[in-house]
């Protein structure tokens, strides 16, 4: 075995290693700093030797410096680490991770610190960049959620009524359809449709007509009962949908509403604007598609609009001739 001189061992790592290594005396004067330190702080061994800690720590960092320095001087702790600054040669600053401790003689007396370090600028602003990236996530993540709740319910509501759209109220039929042809129980539905809407638009402006639909649809849904459905079928046309209900039932919602609409005075640009609606309803018993009852409750409302308009017409005779 070759046999080791341990003080060129000794010699060697510290001038090979990879962290900085830097010797001070009891009051902070640089001993000797190692070629990594010469390297990170931009001046020599020579130059360095000339300097105190307070030379490379950054102004306002020195106060904690020296508290840090104390502690140790005095014995009161065996060795500190943490993330301090320095200042190169050349004025700029960078982070260290710093392990400090003291150096004793044979009497126990400090003669000196120990200080070695690696500069953690890189790791700083890798965690820096990590942390905006999760905030950015966070934010993307945010506006995503509340751009697919605006997305849901723009693909369930109609933009101006904010009412269900046709999509909806033919889910919500063929639910209801289904049910009712399994339990045989009755079902209605009525499909209204403004009077004279062409007129209120060419007299007073497309807005207008827009209003009329706006305002009308909350006096829609205001007039139904919780069970019930309701939503924009198409241009000025509503539907209606009346689940577990009677004919009558059904009828008396559906001319309560046309009441309310025929006693209304809206009002545009401070003129008086009036409407009414025809409305034709369909009921069954589950014995029919729901394709067939909204045909029938078209014809009921074409019925009712070639006989003067403002009225409701069931489609069904029975139903009309008990109201
Ligand atoms: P009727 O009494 O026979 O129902 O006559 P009408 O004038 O109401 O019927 P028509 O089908 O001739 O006209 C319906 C009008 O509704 C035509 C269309 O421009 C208008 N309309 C449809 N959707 C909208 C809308 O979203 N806003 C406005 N302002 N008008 C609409
Ligand atoms: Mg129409
Ligand atoms: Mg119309």
């Amino acid at each position: 075995m070759i046999p080791i001189n341990i003080d060129s061992l000794y010699s060697q790592i510290f001038h090979n290693a990879v962290v900085a290594i830097g010797v001070t005396d009891p009051q902070g004067t640089y001993i000797t700093v190692n070629p990594t330190w010469c390297e990170l702080l931009g001046y020599s061994a020579e130059e360095a030797i000339k300097l105190n800690i307070n030379d490379v720590t950054p102004e306002e960092d020195r106060s904690n410096s020296i508290t840090s320095f104390e502690y140790l001087t005095s014995k009161k702790g065996n060795s500190i680490r943490k993330q301090r600054r320095y200042q190169r040669k050349d004025g700029s600053i960078f982070w260290a991770d710093l392990h400090a401790s003291p150096l004793y003689d044979k009497d126990d007396n400090v003669i000196g610190l120990l200080g070695v370090f690696v500069n953690i600028d890189k790791q700083l602003h890798a965690e820096q960049v990590q942390k905006e990236l999760m905030n950015n996530m966070e934010e993307v993540n945010r506006k995503l959620n509340l751009a697919n709740e605006d997305l849901k319910k723009l693909s369930r509501h109609d933009a101006l009524t904010g009412l269900y759209n046709r999509r909806v109220l033919e889910d919500i039929l063929e639910k209801e359809s289904n049910r009712s042809q399994r339990t045989k129980r009755g079902f209605g539905i009525a499909i209204a449709d403004i009077d004279n809407f062409k007129h209120v638009n060419d007299t007073y402006g497309h807005d207008c007509g827009d209003m009329v639909l706006k305002e009308l649809a909350k006096v829609f849904l205001k007039g139904i009962r919780s069970t019930d459905a309701m939503g924009r079928w198409g241009g000025e046309e509503f539907l209606f949908i009346f689940p577990e209900t009677t004919c009558q039932g059904a009828m008396i919602v559906i001319e309560r509403i046309r009441k309310k609409v025929e006693s209304l005075t809206l009002e545009y640009n401070g003129l008086p604007i009036k409407v009414s609606t025809t409305i034709g309803l369909s009921y069954h018993h589950g014995d029919t598609e729901s394709a067939v009852m909204i045909t029938e409750a078209d014809t009921a409302l074409y019925r009712g609009k070639r006989s003067g308009k403002n009225q409701v017409i069931c489609y069904q005779d029975s139903c009309t001739d008990s109201e």
